[in-house]
């Protein structure tokens, strides 16, 4: 608690010249919250106690792009994550989380008349929820996750699914796609323009084709200060504002934005961009707004660590 204390109270938001944006390029990129010695993992099942305990810590530090709205953490380092078969993070055996979850299937079915379609999912899991939009429309699927453990799931032999376990990437542009599908992957890649732009490339000859992402939405992290909902292998945070940005600015139009989930997750569909540009959608905020919401987030997270420290040293 001190050393987070301490270094959040010398701190002064500063613009970071050596660091750009990696949704937008820019170099205006400034730090608004740092913790440190954080898990590098939250969900890695590990043997033994210790072994938790000791498990490798690094620090936080979100910067927030003045320019796009984006915000990432600028000491995060890809390399060191662990996506292998002791990552579980499933919560298909949540009743709650399964009720969301089909009422998405059945939204994306009707939103974008989902049958009798080829579907990728990128960080699909055990594939449940590609087995899902697969039963109801009749779909054909395709999943990547270098986290799948094979034999999990049965459902996806007799629904016609396979399962790469792999990151996805421009060596399968050739797999038919109607549909990609993206949930709850992007906050764990840090170089999201890069990312977007292997997509906008491995579908180029696929004009048709939509594109869905689904991410927790960061204002409401901002808003209800939501401090443990920033974690370490979550390198990149989006609001409806930046997420659409990141889109635009790499090569797509979009076509929707909502949020879901009591207003916890933000969702896009996209395609690839005609000739005309789009329009931003209402759910948009700029960027200015969405800074407001950072520096109230910066001060109160301030006074809140000051209280409990106070708290628990004088009382
Ligand atoms: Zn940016």
């Amino acid at each position: 608690m001190l050393n987070t204390l301490s270094t959040i109270t010398n701190k002064e938001v500063i613009t970071l010249k050596k660091n750009s944006c990696l949704s937008c390029g820019s170099s205006e990129v400034s730090v608004f919250y740092e913790v440190e010695n954080m898990p590098i993992h939250s969900v890695m099942l590990l043997p033994t106690r210790d072994k938790a305990i000791n498990y490798l810590k690094k620090d936080i530090r979100l910067g927030f792009c003045t320019k796009c709205g984006f915000i990432s953490n600028v000491s995060f380092d890809q390399s060191l994550l662990e996506y292998s078969t002791g990552y579980e993070s499933t919560q298909s055996y949540s009743p709650t989380f399964n009720v969301f979850a089909k009422g998405l299937v059945r939204n994306l079915t009707d939103r974008y008349d989902l049958h009798d379609k080829d579907i990728i999912e990128i960080g699909c899991g055990q594939g449940e929820f590609l087995t899902m939009l697969c039963e109801i429309g009749l779909n054909r699927g395709i999943g990547f996750d270098p986290s799948y453990i094979p034999g999990r799931n049965e459902n996806l032999e007799k629904n016609k699914i396979s399962i790469i376990k792999d990151f996805y990437s421009e060596k399968y542009a050739d797999i038919k796609c109607d549909f990609l599908c993206c949930r709850m992957t992007l906050e764990h890649i840090h170089k999201t323009g890069d990312f977007i732009r292997i997509i906008r490339r491995s579908i180029k000859d696929k004009p048709d084709t939509i594109v869905f992402f689904q991410v927790p939405d960061v204002i409401r992290i901002l808003n209800d200060l939501a401090f443990w909902d920033i974690y370490y292998e979550h390198c990149s945070y989006f609001s409806p504002g930046s997420l659409a940005s990141l889109f635009r600015n790499n090569g797509f139009e979009v076509i929707d934005i909502w949020k879901d989930y009591g207003e916890q997750y933000v969702m896009l569909g996209a395609k690839l961009a005609g000739k005309s540009t789009s329009k931003s959608i209402s759910m948009e905020e700029d960027v200015s707004e969405l800074k407001g919401k950072v520096d109230l987030f910066s001060k109160n997270n301030l006074e809140f660590l000051i209280q409990n420290f106070l708290f628990t040293h004088c009382f």
